[in-house]
């Protein structure tokens, strides 16, 4: 029997439910429902985990609620910087782009990068540079700005230095799926945090930090403070921990957020899953936009600590 399963995310972090209306939770759990049910029915028609994966996280760089693509937080000065990953763990083939200012989906370009480069991660102007060769249509920054995004940067800024990060609000995106050859593949992608340095690139598009799969082990894509993870080479431990270690990916997935992250200060979540397709959903914020469906029938969709398994 196939074994097919599928995890998002859509961020985490500080979310005290008295600052989201029910009415925003709800347009967050059917953007959600929309990526994941939209990512499962490719591997339940017998597609690849990576299609899986990259069409998911493009939904969600479409969608403005979240902080990637259109909608992506703000730098200091005012532009969208956008890092994005993939890696597909047949061949531990891997694909970035970051501090791209002029890319609508670069989840499709790590992609490129990928297939189509002798690289793994190009950044800025070369990015661009690439696209444009591969016949990417590059669009205006302003397009990718949003006023709510404007609205939180200024409030961000006041009373605070121009060099402090500020935890965003949650949002990176990012997706996990093994398919029904046994194909395990991450994808993840982000406007990074708000009000940072322009040039700074977190750990989404860094594999082994943000990113990371291999078949037979697992996949991983991570959202929180990305320094840390990029410290904690967040996503490379917990395949590890499973596979030379052998431990579950839950313990292994807890070990990385839970001690080694947080020993570090850092907080945020993981989603995972294994070469049997079980799925993890770890972290250490408030709360954490996800989903969650297998080939057994599981699904779920949730955004806070207390309601493990909320269907969407
Ligand atoms: N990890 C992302 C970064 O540091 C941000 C996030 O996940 O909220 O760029």
């Amino acid at each position: 029997m196939s074994v097919h399963a599928i995890a998002i995310h859509g961020g985490a972090g500080a979310m005290p439910r008295e600052s989201v209306s029910n009415e925003r939770a709800q347009e967050y759990r059917a953007s959600l429902a929309l990526a994941l049910d939209a990512g499962f029915a490719i591997l339940d028609r017998g597609g690849t985990s990576l299609d899986a994966v990259t069409t998911a996280v493009r939904m969600l760089e479409d969608n403005p609620l979240f902080n990637a693509g259109r909608g992506a937080a703000l730098t200091r000065d005012g532009w969208v910087e956008l890092d994005a990953a993939v890696m597909a763990g047949a061949k531990q083939k891997a694909g970035a782009v970051a501090a791209v200012r002029h890319i609508k989906n670069p989840v499709d370009l790590a992609r490129r990068v990928m297939e189509k480069s002798r690289h793994v991660l190009l950044v800025g102007v070369g990015a661009e540079e690439f696209a444009l060769e591969e016949d990417f249509t590059l669009v205006a920054n302003l397009s990718l700005r949003t006023d709510e995004r404007r609205r939180q940067l200024a409030h961000e800024q006041q009373g605070v230095s121009v060099s402090d990060l500020i935890p965003s609000p949650p949002g990176t995106v990012g997706a996990v799926a093994l398919d029904s050859r046994g194909d395990l593949a991450a994808a993840t992608s982000t406007g990074g945090m708000t009000n940072k340095r322009q040039g700074r690139v977190g750990d989404s598009p860094i594999i082994g930090a943000g990113t990371y799969a291999k078949n037979g082990v697992c996949a991983v894509s991570a959202t929180g403070h990305g320094e840390y993870f990029i410290r904690a080479v967040a996503a490379y431990h917990i395949c590890c921990a499973v596979e030379y270690r052998g431990l579950t990916l839950a313990e292994a997935a807890r070990e990385a957020i839970h001690k080694n992250i947080r020993a570090l200060g850092g907080t945020g979540g993981i989603i995972a899953v294994d070469a049997r397709g079980g799925l993890v959903m770890e972290f250490s914020t408030e709360g954490m936009f996800r989903g969650a469906r297998d080939a057994h029938g599981r699904r779920e969709i949730g955004i806070y600590r207390d309601e493990a398994k909320t269907a969407g």
